[in-house]
C-alpha cells in the first residue's frame, strides 16, 4: 500500500490542490467528493495519515470517535435532515481507491440496500 502521505487527500490537506472544503478543525477535513454518487458526496478525513480503517490502532479511538461525530456535524450542516449514509471502504476487496482513511457521506437521495 502506498504511503499515506502522499496522497491526493494529503495535497487536499496541505493545500498543493484545490477541493471544495465544507468543514475543518485541527484533527478533520470534509470536502466535496470529485465524483459525487448522490446529491450530496462528501469526504472526512482525518489530518493524520492513516491509511486504511485497518491501520487504525487503539491510539487512535479518539481520532476515530471524532470522526464519526464530524460526519454527524457535517451532514447537519449540508441539511441532511432526511438522513444520508456513511461508507468506509477498506483495502483491495471494500473498493478502496484512495490509501488515506476517508468516510463517505451520501444524501439527497434514498439509498438502496444491499449495495454493490
Ligand atoms: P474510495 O473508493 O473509497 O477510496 O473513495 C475515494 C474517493 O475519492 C472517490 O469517491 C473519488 O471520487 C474521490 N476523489 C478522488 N480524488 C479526489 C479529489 N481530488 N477531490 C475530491 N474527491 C476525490
Amino acid at each position: 500500500m502506498s504511503n499515506p502521505s502522499d496522497t491526493i487527500f494529503s495535497k487536499i490537506i496541505r493545500r498543493e490542490i484545490p477541493a471544495d472544503i465544507v468543514y475543518e478543525d485541527n484533527l478533520a477535513l470534509a470536502f466535496r467528493d470529485i465524483h459525487p454518487q448522490a446529491p450530496v458526496h462528501i469526504l472526512v478525513i482525518p489530518k493524520e495519515p492513516i491509511a486504511c480503517l485497518a491501520d487504525a490502532e487503539s491510539q487512535n479511538h479518539a481520532l476515530m470517535g471524532h470522526l464519526l461525530l464530524t460526519v454527524k456535524r457535517v451532514a447537519e450542516q449540508v441539511g441532511l435532515q432526511n438522513g444520508y449514509r456513511v461508507v468506509i471502504n477498506n483495502g483491495q476487496d471494500g473498493g478502496q481507491t484512495v490509501n488515506h482513511l476517508h468516510l463517505h457521506i451520501l444524501g439527497g437521495r434514498a439509498m438502496q440496500w444491499p449495495p454493490g
